[in-house]
């Protein structure tokens, strides 16, 4: 049996509790590695390994961070087979998924940051002839980065790239759900010439470890991605300590179509926005609000586009849908689905699991479903579900789509389809949404800043915003 160690000041460690938790192959129920379950004793010679790094660390010249971060980002390269095949297993997404999309964006992170610590700059101010302003950026010394299991490596080097750039030293905790890419990346490091100590991957249950973390007092931030409630959680531990958040947290994404959208194009869009990664990205539009005019010819279309997902093997190339990440989530998602049913909704398509033959006969796999019938109050269209289930739902005119789109706490990401520009940009403003993509959907800049509204969280990370994040400003005022 594989076995998964932290990396602690440059080396592969076990914990020192020699506690270790299975990780479990969704798409085949098998248990396929261990990994620790780490504890305060491993997080003090993390911290205490940081604390040795900081100084050099932070005194490196940008283009020495800058070079070893492209080391590190052409390594992943190098390793880009046995990365992908390690996210399909841990996860349960398709192979090609995990090749095409995850695995480059974990490289592309990597250089992104690499150059941004090269460009990052600080602001300057005169005060006409009395005095003159300028901002001090220093890093923060060691943080925290904690990130959830549906991205696992993608969205860990979306946070760890930029507070290294920055000059930080960091502690990283991936899901123990899906901790076998942040491992095989951890392994790379010392190749990269990262040095020791500069970087630290601890694993285990984010209740007992990423708790830790969050409260350890020589952490001075933390940046974290995951659930809404689990953000809740850190913010209120941490709330008489002061330290520096970035929550990226759930979602209810709406999809809204337009009688006058191209149709085939909104419903490409819609279709890969809602059943991505199985629908386990915070992205996703979980709620299709569709024109009544067209309702009924494009809710068929859709559920038709639907049904023809292919389910089954992550590794078969022809397979459109995967495994959910876990049993848990697995019930969960079912569960989900049992309460739309009780709350009147009736099932276009799936709404029941997939049993394929041959080696993935004990995963958890779920076929895709559409839920009609349900108003934009009820719990169905009001919590985040996280799995291939989308309701669908007529509306009105304009008034009544933006007024169902922000009809939940979240406010993350939005998608609108119509060739009406005009309306594009009134509705654009009118959503109360971090992100709204118009006419597509995952379309992604990396220098934008990514973040959501209301109970999605608070901060934004993308581009010089999240550098500054990860920094502390000092403002000087020279009189002259
Ligand atoms: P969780 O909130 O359960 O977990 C996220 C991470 O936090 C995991 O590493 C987890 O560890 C750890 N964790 C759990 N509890 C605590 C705690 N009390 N203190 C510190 N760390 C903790 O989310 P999921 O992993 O289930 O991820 C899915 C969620 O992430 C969805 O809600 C999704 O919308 C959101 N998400 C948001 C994104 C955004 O950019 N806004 C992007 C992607 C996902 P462990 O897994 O070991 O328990």
């Amino acid at each position: 049996m594989e076995k998964i160690y932290n990396y602690i000041d440059g080396r592969t460690v076990a914990p020192v509790n020699g506690n270790e938790l299975d990780n479990v192959d969704p798409a085949t129920g098998a248990v396929y590695s261990q990994l620790p379950d780490s504890d305060a004793e491993d997080l003090a010679m993390a911290v205490a390994a940081a604390e040795s790094a900081r100084e050099n660390w932070a005194q490196a010249p940008a283009e020495e961070r800058a070079r070893i971060l492209n080391r590190l980002a052409d390594l992943v390269d190098d390793n880009a087979d046995d990365l992908a095949l390690a996210e399909c297993v841990d996860t349960g997404k398709p192979l090609h998924v995990a090749a095409r999309l995850d695995i480059p964006r974990v490289a592309a992170n990597l250089r992104f940051y690499a150059s941004a610590a090269t460009q990052f700059f600080s602001e300057s101010h005169a005060m006409g002839t009395s005095a003159i302003n300028y901002t001090l950026r220093e890093p923060l010394g060691t943080v925290g980065c904690i990130s959830p299991w549906n991205l696992p490596l993608y969205l860990l080097t979306w946070k760890i790239a930029p507070a290294l750039a920055a000059g930080n030293c960091v502690i990283a905790k991936p899901s123990e759900v899906t901790p076998m890419t942040a491992y095989l990346f951890s392994r790379l490091l010392n190749q990269a010439g990262v040095p020791k100590g500069v970087l630290n991957v601890l694993h285990g249950r984010g209740n007992r470890i990423g708790r830790l973390i969050v409260d350890h007092p020589g952490i001075s931030a933390i940046s974290f991605t995951g659930g809404t409630a689990t953000g809740a959680d850190i913010a209120a531990r941490t709330a008489g300590m002061f330290k520096k958040l970035s929550l990226e947290l759930g979602g209810k994404n709406p999809t809204i179509v337009f009688a006058d959208a191209d149709q085939e194009k909104a419903l490409d869009g819609a279709l890969r926005a809602a059943f991505s990664n199985q629908g386990q990205i915070c992205l996703c539009g979980s709620r299709l609000l569709v024109e009544r005019s067209i309702y009924e010819d494009f809710r068929d279309r859709f559920v038709e586009r639907a049904r023809a997902l292919i389910v089954g093997d992550p590794l078969e190339p022809g397979t459109d849908q995967g495994a959910v990440v876990s049993a848990a989530h697995f019930d969960k998602v079912m569960a989900a689905i049992g309460r739309a049913r009780n709350e009147g909704g009736q099932t276009l398509c799936g709404g029941e699991s997939v049993k394929p033959e041959g080696r993935c006969a004990n995963g958890w796999f779920i076929r895709p479903t559409v839920i009609e019938g349900l108003d934009a109050s009820c719990k169905t269209n009001q919590e985040e579900i996280f799995g291939p289930v989308v309701s669908i739902m007529p509306f009105d005119d304009e008034d009544d789509a933006v007024a169902a789109a922000n009809s939940t706490r979240y406010g993350l990401a939005a998608s609108l389809w119509s060739q009406d520009v005009s309306r594009c940009h009134r509705v654009a403003a009118a959503l109360q949404s971090g992100l709204v993509w118009v006419n597509c959907w995952m379309l992604r800049d990396l220098r934008t800043p990514m973040g959501g509204f209301k109970h999605s969280g608070v901060g934004r990370e993308g581009g010089f915003e999240t550098l500054r994040f990860f920094t502390e400003a000092k403002n000087v005022c020279i009189s002259i």
